[in-house]
C-alpha cells in the first residue's frame, strides 16, 4: 500500500513537472529503483574549500557557526547556502543559529510558492525519507519511525487553516541521503531535491558532536538545517528556502509514547513529538517560548509551553495554541503570500 501511494503521488507530481518544463539536472546511478529520479539534483561539495575555511577562518566561539562557514565555503557555486540551524535540546542547549547573524534584525526564510527552481512542485512542499537510516537503538522499528515521520507530515498538513498547502510524500530513498551528513563524513550524499523536506536519517550521537560541537551528541535530540537560494524572488522580506534536512539523534531512549511525561522518570522521549517539532522547522516555524527552571524541582519549563519550544519537555502531538497560530500566520494565506 505504501508503494502504491508513492507511485500515485509521484505520477501526479511528474505531470506537474512536465507541464512546467522542468529539466533534469542530474541523476545518479545508485538512486532507488521504482520511481522517477528527475527531482534529484547533485550538489558538488568542494571539501577542500570547506577545510580551508576551517583552517583560515576566524573562530566565532560558536562551533555551529564555524561549521556553517565551512559548509558554505564548500558549497560556493552550487546555488544553495546553509542559512539556519535549529537545534532541539534536552535542556536550554536548544537554540537557533543563523549564518548571517544580524541580531534583532534577523532575516528569516520561507518557501516560495510556484518557485521555478523547485521541480514544478507548485504550491506543494513535498517530503522524502531516507529509508536506510530508520529504526532506533532504543528498540523502535524501522516501520515505527517511518510511520512517525509520515504522521508528522500529515499532522501539519491537516491543520485547517492551511488549505492551500499540500505536503505530499515523494518516496523513501534506498540510498543514503543527507547533504550535511555527507559533508561531515557520516554517509549521506550530494543528492538533493530542491523544494522538498528531507527526513535525512536517524544518526549516531557522533554526527551531532561533529556537526554541532562539543556536547551536542548528548544535548541534541534533533536538528533541522535550512538551505536557501540566497535570494528573495517573491520580495516578502524572507530568504527563499531551497531545501531542509531533518536529523534525529539515535543516542536517546526513543519510544512511541504519545502525551507521555516519562521523560522525568526514565528519560523516554516520544519520537513522533520530536519529528513533529522538526517538521515545524521544515515548514518555516521558528522556536517559540522562554525557558525557565522551576525554583523548587529545578525542572525545565517554557512559557508558553509549546511544541516549538527549543527543548523537549513532554510528548506533544497536537498542534494548537501558539503552535497553530504561528503556523497559520504563515500558511493560512499560502500560496498568496
Ligand atoms: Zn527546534
Amino acid at each position: 500500500m505504501k508503494k502504491l501511494f508513492n507511485l500515485l503521488t509521484l505520477s501526479l507530481l511528474l505531470v506537474a513537472c512536465q507541464e512546467d518544463g522542468v529539466t533534469v539536472q542530474s541523476n545518479d546511478s545508485q538512486a532507488s529503483k521504482g520511481f522517477d529520479q528527475s527531482f534529484i539534483k547533485k550538489i558538488e561539495v568542494n571539501f577542500d574549500a570547506g577545510i580551508q575555511a576551517k583552517r583560515g577562518g576566524k573562530s566565532n566561539n560558536d562551533p555551529v557557526l564555524d561549521f556553517m562557514i565551512q559548509i558554505n565555503a564548500a558549497l560556493v557555486g552550487q546555488g544553495i547556502k546553509l542559512e539556519k540551524v535549529e537545534i532541539l535540546g534536552v535542556d536550554e542547549a536548544g537554540r537557533t543559529v543563523f549564518f548571517d547573524d544580524k541580531g534583532s534584525k534577523q532575516i528569516d526564510f520561507d518557501w516560495v510558492p510556484n518557485d521555478p527552481r523547485n521541480n514544478g512542485f507548485g504550491a506543494a512542499v513535498p517530503y522524502w525519507i531516507d529509508n536506510t537510516q530508520l529504526g532506533t537503538s532504543s528498540g523502535m522499528s524501522e516501520q515505527a519511525t517511518f510511520d512517525a515521520m509520515v504522521n508528522s507530515m500529515n499532522n501539519w498538513d491537516a491543520v485547517a487553516c492551511s488549505g492551500g498547502l499540500d505536503i505530499p510524500f515523494l518516496f523513501s530513498s534506498d540510498f543514503d541521503i543527507g547533504l550535511v551528513q555527507f559533508f561531515t563524513g557520516f554517509g549521506g550524499s550530494g543528492l538533493v531535491i530542491t523544494g522538498a523536506i528531507a527526513h535525512a536519517g536517524i544518526l549516531p550521537a557522533a554526527f551531532f558532536e561533529t556537526a554541532l560541537g562539543p556536547g551536542a551528541g548528548t544535548g541534541t535530540l534533533g536538528v533541522t538545517f535550512t538551505f536557501s537560494y540566497g535570494t528573495d524572488i517573491d520580495g516578502n522580506g524572507k530568504g527563499d528556502t531551497a531545501l531542509s534536512e531533518i536529523y534525529i539523534n539515535d543516542g536517546f531512549n526513543w519510544q512511541d509514547a504519545p502525551n507521555d511525561v516519562l521523560f522525568d522518570v526514565d528519560n523516554a522521549i516520544d519520537f513522533e513529538t520530536v519529528v513533529l517539532h522538526e517538521v515545524g522547522h521544515g515548514l518555516s516555524q521558528d522556536h517559540f517560548g522562554t525557558a525557565f527552571r522551576d525554583g523548587g524541582s529545578g525542572a525545565l519549563h517554557f512559557s508558553p509551553a509549546a511544541l516549538m519550544n527549543a527543548a523537549y519537555s513532554v510528548g506533544r502531538r497536537d498542534i494548537s495554541g501558539t503552535d497553530e497560530a504561528g503556523y497559520c500566520s504563515n500558511w493560512g494565506v499560502w500560496p498568496n503570500n
